[in-house]
């Protein structure tokens, strides 16, 4: 790969690079395991001394090509894929902090991942504290203890849609001497790279843009190469590891003993595996990001103006509208486009948003986002049915919330959806 070709140019090119006779594809090496014929070569990659692919569980080809250009399109050294995008949070987490440690975290994620990691993690023996992500900095560095390990956020929140202020969330991570991990599912690395505004890992649900066409469920983690492992808060990376005769990741990997760390200690030993067809499918969907993420970002906006400008419609939020309260944030992190999702409340409330959604046709009832094809979901009472009532506020989920996933259809047949539904709802 031509380390100077632009994004679109690298979601087409980079990860797969056949010698002449190979296949012009990237094949699907549906093999567990992979053929040697000495014994000590073997030996070799069970060490860690030498490079090449023994069992699918830790790695293999077609994920290996994958992960080269994710790490590529997000501007990381390398990249670890993994079954889920639940899997990728909790991969990316336990790699640094383990029982009787603790994380800070945004209030505003992802329904999933604060179940995760306020009664999952508990159970493991990991506390998370919670922050308001737009509070003062002080009041977010109060947070944090002497064992604290990671400071976790999403680019655009879920279902908020507050954009981070990245800034501020870098300069905390540097000053308390952790990485700050961030989930850039919303955004793709198309439309914002969080490495280059100071994170230090990110991770996707592959589920969502990645894929876009909601046929794979998948994860991933991509290592930015930048966190100082050895500032003495993560003997984990600097101390012998007894299951590799005393290796040391910092000392043996360098840049890579993050990323090296998660797949032979957490994919070797829990295996959250991706299979190779899910990868396949991957590889050849990132060919197109651009184009999608740009086609999500356009309508998405057409139909947030649409709905605004509407009087049955009691509020939207769209971080590309100049009403949202995260609109400056969002020209400067997202200057491409906003990405497909957005919100919005009708007039009276929950009974008309739910005749609302019932009277869609084109548009679909379905608990997923980010594919080609538009769709709707009540946070409320399905995404984010497990929160409290007080958790669901603080996660910004009202009761008349309906969150839409804007598909690249034409957007006058989406309009026209929307307004046949509205009509009939309220
Ligand atoms: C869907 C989603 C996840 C979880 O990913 P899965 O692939 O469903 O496990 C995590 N974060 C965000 C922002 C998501 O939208």
């Amino acid at each position: 790969m031509h380390k100077e070709w632009k994004f679109a140019t690298k979601a087409v090119q980079a990860g797969y690079e056949p010698k002449p006779g190979e296949p012009r594809i990237l094949p699907i090496y549906e093999s567990t395991t992979f053929y040697y014929d000495s014994t000590d070569y073997v030996a070799g990659l069970f060490d860690l001394k030498e490079e090449g692919h023994m069992y699918s569980r830790i790695s293999n080809p077609t994920l290996d090509a994958f992960e080269k250009k994710m790490a590529a399109l997000e501007g990381g050294v390398g990249a670890l894929s993994t079954s889920s995008g639940q899997a990728a949070t909790t991969i990316s987490l336990i790699n640094v902090c383990q029982a009787g440690e603790h994380i800070v975290a945004a209030s505003t994620l992802y329904g999933g991942t604060f179940t995760l990691l306020s009664v999952t993690f508990k159970k493991l023996g990991i506390e998370v504290t919670f922050v308001d992500p737009e509070a003062e900095e002080e009041e977010i560095k109060a947070a944090f203890q002497p064992n604290t390990k990671a400071l976790f956020a999403e680019t655009i929140g879920n279902p908020g849609l507050n954009v981070l202020d990245f800034e501020k969330f870098a300069r905390i991570a540097r000053d308390k001497g952790v990485p700050l991990i961030i989930d850039n599912t919303f955004a793709t690395p198309y439309l914002c790279r969080p490495l280059e505004h100071g994170a230090h890992v990110v991770i996707h649900s592959t589920t969502k843009y990645i894929d876009g066409q909601a046929r794979s469920v998948g994860g991933v983690i991509v290592d930015g190469g930048n966190f100082p492992w050895d500032n003495g808060r993560f003997p984990t990376f600097t101390e012998p590891d007894p299951a590799y005769h005393g290796l040391r990741y910092v000392e043996t990997f360098g840049n890579l003993a993050y990323i090296t760390k998660a797949r032979v200690q957490f994919m070797r030993d829990i295996g959250l595996t991706m299979s190779p067809f899910t990868a396949f499918l991957l590889h050849m969907s990132l060919e197109t990001l651009a184009l999608r993420m740009q086609k999500h970002s356009e309508n998405a906006l057409r139909l947030a103006q649409y709905l605004e400008g509407h009087d049955k419609v009691a509020w939207v939020n769209y971080p590309g509208l100049k009403s949202s309260p995260s609109y400056e944030r969002a020209r400067k992190y997202l200057p491409l486009g906003c990405g497909g999702i957005l919100t919005f409340g009708l007039k009276g409330g929950l009974k008309e948003g739910k005749k609302f959604m019932e009277s869609l046709k084109l548009a679909a009832l379905v608990v997923h986002l980010g594919d080609t094809r538009t769709c709707v979901l009540h946070p409320a009472s399905m995404t984010h049915r497990q929160l409290s009532e007080e958790e669901q506020r603080i996660a910004g989920v009202t009761p008349d919330l309906i969150r839409v996933s804007v598909g690249i259809e034409d957007i006058e047949d989406i309009i026209a959806d929307f307004e046949q539904a509205i009509n009939k709802a309220v």
